[in-house]
């Protein structure tokens, strides 16, 4: 299909509104027309003026199994000829949609029970929130409703899971964040040591701080605690040593229920399956999307673990129906995307080779740029990674935000032909390539950084 660039951009910019674009900048010109991107294929990106780019973030953190996958495509289309939709209200299903859950339900950590559907890493959120509300009001506890999330925290922008995250620009002039959302502190260690401190030291501290938050919010007042189990959109962190289980130790003892955000680290990216495995973090409830169908359909999940569910199936006699759904929840085109994904992520062992070609990735980022006088700190797991620029690398300084180190630097990598995300909160450039990224791809991607 031949595109005509002009009717595309004109139409776009007059029709389009953009997430995270700046309006005016965009309305005005001054961006530049926007990026009409036309065709994939394993990591590249083509756009509608045959640029190639190679995708050093998978879309979103998402196109975990590559660009042009045919084995994902022909599923949507079989399933879309056979059964466009039906939906999964009064206990409807497919055959996808069981065989699915039945599959998620086993390769998922901790104890876990039943997988609620959704569209988005938000709504999934949104539905963990109401869970942990539900949950303590069946269970006679009423006023246990506070959720605690981390600073820098990246949970999505619907109204509950938009206060979920942790970062403030995601709140101003939008009333947010909720008041049941209470915030802690980050727990990256570069910025937030004290003097000397090791990271098990600060780890701990992250601990007590928590411990402390609870006690002074009444433990009979706090419900869940969410965390990505690597900071992702707060720039790509990997947890200090300890720090899941000093914060599990917290929860346990308060009764706090624990939900595992993984939806960037679910399926691969840190090279367990999970990350929560990779952390040893024993969840009560698990949010996944992304990953879950590589971003061939949008399909998210909410997993509910052993303890939750007991409580929501022995309060039905009470409160009647679980009232809560989507009509596109359990969709059986998203189904049928993500068992062809889920094949191709055990056939191919996605987490085996984000741990090979992820181990060498990492190397290769230190190598070329841990040692450069603007650069503070390297880091990742697996297949995730980011560069830290400050401005004085001894006193950990950083740079004027006026002076956009993050997004200059990814603006000059695009002009060699690689995407790498300036990620939102300081001067970082993140890395999260595809999960059948070669190590011949991540050296190429390494040289284009
Ligand atoms: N949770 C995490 C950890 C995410 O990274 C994201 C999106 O980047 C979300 C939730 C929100 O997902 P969505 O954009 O599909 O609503």
């Amino acid at each position: 299909m031949t595109i005509n660039i002009k009717e595309i951009s004109d139409k776009d910019r007059n029709s389009v509104l953009h997430p995270f674009t700046q309006l005016k900048a965009f309305a005005s010109g001054e961006l530049g027309d926007p990026t009409i991107v036309e065709t994939g294929k394993g990591i590249r990106i083509q756009d509608a003026h045959g640029n190639h780019l190679i995708d050093g973030f998978a879309g979103l953190y998402c196109v975990n199994v590559g660009y042009g996958r045919a084995e994902v495509a022909e599923a949507i289309s079989r399933q879309a000829f056979r059964l466009a939709y039906y939906h999964s209200y009064a206990a409807h299903t497919t055959d996808e949609l069981a065989i699915l859950s039945d599959r998620l339900v086993k390769m998922a950590p901790g104890k876990m029970s039943k997988v609620f559907y959704g569209m988005s890493g938000s709504d999934a959120n949104e539905t963990q929130a109401k869970l942990v509300w539900y949950y303590n009001n069946l269970r006679g506890k009423p006023s246990k409703k506070k959720i605690i999330s981390r600073e820098r925290g990246y949970h999505g922008c619907s109204v509950v899971s938009g206060s979920m995250t942790g970062m403030s620009f995601y709140h101003d002039h939008m009333d947010l964040p909720l008041p049941q959302i209470v915030h802690t502190g980050v727990p990256h260690h570069y910025w937030g040591r004290n003097p000397g401190e090791s990271e098990r030291e600060f780890s701990t501290r992250r601990g007590e701080e928590l411990d402390q938050l609870i006690e002074r919010l009444g433990p009979e007042n706090v419900g869940g605690f969410i965390g990505e189990p690597v900071l992702g959109t707060g720039g790509i962190t990997p947890p200090p040593e300890g720090y899941w289980q000093a914060i599990q130790a917290v929860l346990k003892k308060h009764d706090v229920l624990l939900i595992a955000d993984e939806v960037i680290t679910g399926f691969g990216r840190t090279g367990s399956m999970f990350g929560s495995q990779h952390y040893g973090i024993e969840p009560d409830l698990v949010t996944i999307a992304k990953g879950l169908t590589s971003a061939y359909f949008p399909l998210s999940a909410a997993i509910v673990g052993e303890k939750v569910y007991k409580v929501l199936e022995d309060g039905a006699d009470k409160v009647g129906a679980f009232s809560h759904g989507y009509t596109y929840s359990g969709h059986p085109i998203g189904a049928a995307a993500a068992n062809a994904v889920l094949d191709i992520v055990e056939k191919e062992d996605l987490p085996g080779n984000a741990r090979d070609v992820g181990a060498f990735f990492q190397a290769q980022l230190q190598e070329k740029f841990a040692q450069l006088p603007i650069v503070g700190e390297v880091r990742g797991v697996g297949l995730m990674g980011a560069i830290e620029f400050v401005a004085d690398r001894k006193n950990r300084e950083r740079f004027d935000p006026s002076l956009k180190v993050g997004a200059r630097v990814s603006k000059a990598a695009r002009d060699r032909g690689l995407i790498a995300r300036a990620m939102p909160h300081g001067d970082i450039l993140g890395f999260a390539p595809p999960l059948v990224t070669t190590k011949g791809e991540a050296e190429e991607i390494v040289a284009l950084a």
